[in-house]
Formats: C-alpha cells, sequence, structure tokens
C-alpha cells in the first residue's frame, strides 16, 4: 500500500535514536529542517514537524524526522548548537 511502511532510506542511513551527545543528533545536523509545514491534499495546516533534505521534504508522515534521533549521513552544523563553541 502507498504511504505506509517505514521509508527505505531511513533503513539505508540507518536513521535511528540518537545520542545522548546531542550535537550527534538531527537537531544538530545541516540538513535537519525543524519547521517544517504538513499540508492536507487542501491546502490546510495539519501540524509542523521536522524533516531532513537527505531524507526527503514531503508531506507524507514517513518522511517525519525527529530532533533527537541521527543517522549516517549527520552533518555537524556548529550554528545549531551553541553549548560546542
Ligand atoms: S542527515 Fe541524518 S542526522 Fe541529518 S537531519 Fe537527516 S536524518 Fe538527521
Amino acid at each position: 500500500m502507498m504511504g505506509t511502511g517505514r521509508l527505505k532510506k531511513k533503513d539505508d542511513l540507518h536513521y535511528r535514536k540518537g545520542s545522548t551527545g546531542t550535537h550527534y543528533n538531527c537537531e544538530c545536523c545541516k540538513n535537519f529542517i525543524d519547521n517544517f509545514e504538513v499540508h492536507s491534499i487542501g491546502g490546510r495546516l495539519l501540524a509542523v514537524e521536522g524533516r531532513c533534505r537527505i531524507m526527503g521534504m514531503e508531506n507524507s508522515r514517513r518522511y517525519r524526522i525527529r530532533p533527537d534521533h541521527r543517522c549516517d549521513a549527520q552533518e555537524l552544523d556548529r550554528s545549531k548548537c551553541w553549548w560546542l563553541k
């Protein structure tokens, strides 16, 4: 069925629960967007949640990315984690 099941890219890149060292996680990654607006087909705003430029910027729930998770493609963005400076 379309739209169900886990996103293949999440498996390929081992998307998983993040580290206690938060700078290894999505929230500190260059590819993370924390305020992606999810719309219905009619254009109604349904939710604001995380997305990733590598995993895909789609409306489907399968693309949801959590800030406290991580994957093998994480690229540290120091501007997103001020405490490392
Ligand atoms: S590349 Fe990986 S670590 Fe970075 S935002 Fe996407 S899923 Fe998270």
